[in-house]
């Protein structure tokens, strides 16, 4: 357990949380970070000596993964999209922890990741594939992990959250958090903020991944419905997709960084906070405990800096 901190942060209309996932202990931490020490465990309880995995240049995923390996002295190879690949924080950092990074036309991603795999294996390597994200069961279970540590939270202040929060981008951080409350049979409404996929593709991908996990857990017998009623998926605050954000966006960073000394980053963190405060009131939400889960992503807040007032 990482037991990240959390802590109120503001008394108004609502009491508001922060759990800061971004402070897990490995190379600037992050969900990616708490996904790939489950990834990690497999890694090295078998007889694998390198990694292939997928990203972009600005991936947190890819920059772990590469700290990771790097740690273990283990060959990393990237394979990414070169519609996204311009330099960024987290790629110079991949850079310097010694991963090879590939960029190919998206349409091809998939078959260089293959033959990387297939050309490792026949000149007598034993690579390990994560996938794009930390996507998966193995991904989905840390986050059930995370869903424990708030009930742990719960327990010792002897208080319960009425929702959490959080950026939803591939959808196993929202898919496990979702998992734990139903596991547990948790009373609260867990919000996830789209950061660029709509619905119902982007929350059709939450529920298979919910589907994917509970699969194995056949003897908890949880309905289709209780999955369906469970899984909020808002994709009002995307603006214009992927790494786009608007102006209440950057203002919310600026904002929390003067008030809190939080960084939050434009992608993700920024973008679900600031959403998070609109669904609040657009929904007059009012006197309840409200937990945000800091996903992470610091060196994104750096990417951002000049463009913040
Ligand atoms: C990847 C990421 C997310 C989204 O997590 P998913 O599990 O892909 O939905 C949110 N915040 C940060 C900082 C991330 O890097």
């Amino acid at each position: 357990m990482f037991d990240t901190p959390t802590y109120k942060i503001a008394d108004g209309e609502n009491r508001i949380f922060i759990k800061r996932e971004d402070l897990i202990p490995v190379c600037f931490g992050g969900n990616k970070a708490r996904k790939a020490v489950e990834f990690f465990k497999d890694i090295d309880s078998g007889n694998y000596d390198c990694v292939v995995t997928y990203g972009s240049s600005s991936s947190n995923h890819c920059r772990i993964v590469s700290s990771m390996c790097a740690m273990r002295g283990l060959d990393c190879f990237i394979i990414g999209p070169v519609e996204a690949s311009k330099p960024t924080y987290n790629s110079r950092m991949i850079e310097i922890l010694g991963a090879e990074t590939t960029f190919v036309n998206i349409d091809d991603v998939h078959d260089t990741i293959e033959n990387k795999l297939a050309s490792l294996r026949t000149a007598g390597r034993r690579p390990y594939f994560i996938p794009g994200g930390g996507h998966g069961n193995i991904g989905t279970g840390a986050y059930v992990s995370c869903f424990e540590e708030i009930l742990k939270y719960e327990a010792e202040k002897n208080m319960k959250f009425d929702y959490i929060f959080f950026a939803s981008g591939t959808g196993t951080t929202h898919a496990g958090l979702v998992c734990g409350k139903l596991i547990y049979k948790d009373e609260v409404n867990i919000v996830g903020i789209s950061i660029a996929r709509k619905n119902p593709y982007g929350r059709d991908m939450v529920l298979s991944s919910i589907k994917e996990f509970l699969a194995e857990k056949e003897d908890l017998k949880i309905s289709e419905e209780s999955i369906d009623k469970a899984t909020v998926f808002v994709d009002d605050f995307i603006s214009g997709g992927y790494a786009s954000s608007d102006k209440d966006t950057k203002d919310t960073i600026t904002r929390i960084l003067k008030l809190h000394g939080i960084p939050m980053d434009s992608t993700y963190t920024g973008k679900a906070f600031c959403g998070m405060e609109k669904y609040l009131e657009k929904h007059k939400i009012k006197d309840k405990n409200i937990l945000f889960l800091h996903t992470g992503g610091t060196p994104l807040f750096f990417d951002d800096i000049n463009d913040l007032a």
